[in-house]
């Protein structure tokens, strides 16, 4: 029998082997649009009777090898790169749903999801309930209406750094007919495979870990292959009955495991256009190559960084769902047994002056909005994303107006701890602030 590759050698070698001669690294294919040798041959692939490459819109090889690899990373039968994390997410729902369509979703989820979901999919005739991740499994089976086709939540949420109950989640929606997809960019396959505990889609943010470098906004969509659309046929018409812009041909009948990606990339990229460039997948490719290397480091710094966090005075609290004080620090072992990600939360004993204070005298943790790359960064919503709200509202909100979102990157731990001890000491008026990085900037910049 084959032996499975471990993901270490799968993040560096899945998707592309060269052939004779070929380039060692994966080939950026440039080109719109591809050669072929007789007007049947094309004819075919209009029809989806041959695969192959026609046009960039739809797939490229480039795109493609990339695709495969994190489909291989994943364990799914087939992946699709999208040109952002939100056009990844909206095109998983919308591949299973049309007005009149409803799902349910996980409240505690990225920003940007949670206004693709309650704004702009209730434009297009689709309704989404949200709901809290402790609810009961009463009060998630009494969310399913007859027009449900799906449910959605983060394998670890996006800034709340809650684990999603993956296996209890997908019970409850195969109980009813739907797939789960589980927006898995915070853990990565790296750390969580949310097919193996029974999730049916799988959705990134490349733009995130997968990148790793702030280079590249990207998405992409998986297809684990295991949900059984003909058992749901009813509920799923767009895979089960013919489709009259293919002459006919029904998804199902003619992919079998590979419908539902296949229906994505032939008629939501056909007619949507939101691939990524091939240049872009390049770029994710080389930040796939180390990505086993880089999560495994994050995670092991967030951690020592949220262990020191705790102990220190001034800190009033820490979620990390890797310390063991964490309430979902049991799901994470189960979920996530050799870690979670770089991303904590915590808050500072005193008011949004104290937290400006101790923001403004980190040196080498920057201040910005993005997550997940090699930089260590922070934000802090009631001064920044959220700062038109008064505390009593953010707590509406379910923001703390005291909650830091810590995003931890490849610098040394020890440096980071440094960092941050040295700026609570600043905003306690206990130390002076050291006016500039300590970071050697180049010749043009001195
Ligand atoms: C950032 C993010 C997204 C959106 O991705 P973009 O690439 O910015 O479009 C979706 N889900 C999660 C969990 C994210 O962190």
């Amino acid at each position: 029998m084959e032996k499975k590759l471990s993901i270490d050698t799968l993040c560096v070698r899945a998707g592309y082997e060269p052939g004779k001669g070929g380039p060692r690294q994966m080939p950026i294919i440039q080109s719109t649009t591809f050669k072929y040798e007789n007007s049947d041959q094309m004819g075919r692939l209009f029809d989806l009777e041959d695969s192959g490459y026609f046009y960039t819109r739809l797939q490229n090889p480039t795109c493609d090898m990339v695709a495969a690899r994190i489909a291989a990373l994943e364990g799914g039968v087939g992946a699709l790169l999208t040109s952002s994390g939100q056009a990844a997410n909206f095109f998983a729902c919308f591949n299973i749903c049309e007005a009149g369509s409803h799902m349910i979703s996980l409240s505690d989820i990225y920003g940007g999801t949670f206004n693709l979901f309650g704004t702009t999919l209730k434009k297009l005739g689709i309704d989404v309930t949200f709901m809290n991740a402790d609810a009961s499994d009463e009060e998630f089976e009494a969310a399913f209406r007859p027009e449900t086709k799906l449910v959605f939540g983060e394998a670890l949420s996006n800034p709340g750094v809650r684990v999603l109950d993956i296996e209890r989640i997908a019970r409850i929606a195969h109980s009813h007919g739907v797939p789960l997809i589980v927006d898995n960019t915070f853990p990565t396959p790296v750390h969580c495979r949310p097919f193996e505990w029974g999730a049916d889609i799988v959705t990134h943010s490349t733009t995130k870990y997968m990148d790793g470098h702030g280079t590249t906004v990207g998405g992409c969509i998986v297809d684990s292959g295991n949900f059984d659309w003909e058992a749901h046929a009813d509920r799923f018409p767009g895979l089960t009955t013919p489709d009259p812009s293919y002459h006919g041909l029904t998804y199902t009948k003619k992919f079998g495991k590979l419908a539902y990606i296949t229906k994505a990339v032939s008629q939501l990229m056909r007619d949507l256009g939101s691939q990524q460039s091939p240049q872009n997948a390049f770029y994710l490719n080389l930040g796939l190559q180390t990505l086993h290397l880089r999560v495994r480091r994050q995670a092991g710094t967030a951690l020592q960084v949220a262990r020191s966090l705790e102990e220190h005075p001034a800190v009033a609290w820490v979620r990390y769902p890797g310390l063991k004080s964490d309430p979902d620090y049991l799901r994470a072992q189960k979920y996530m047994p050799d870690g979670t990600c770089g991303v904590m939360a915590f808050g500072l004993k005193g008011d949004r002056a104290f937290a400006n204070r101790f923001m403004d005298a980190l040196r080498l943790v920057t201040i910005e909005t993005h997550v997940a790359d090699c930089y260590s960064c922070i934000l802090h919503p009631a001064s920044h994303t959220h700062r038109q709200l008064s505390d009593e509202q953010l707590r509406e909100a379910g923001i703390p107006a005291d909650l830091m979102r810590l995003s931890i990157g490849l610098e040394a731990a020890s440096d980071l701890i440094d960092d941050i001890s040295h700026a609570i000491e600043v905003a306690e008026g206990k130390a002076e602030a050291v006016p500039v990085s300590p970071v050697v900037p180049g010749l043009g910049q001195l």
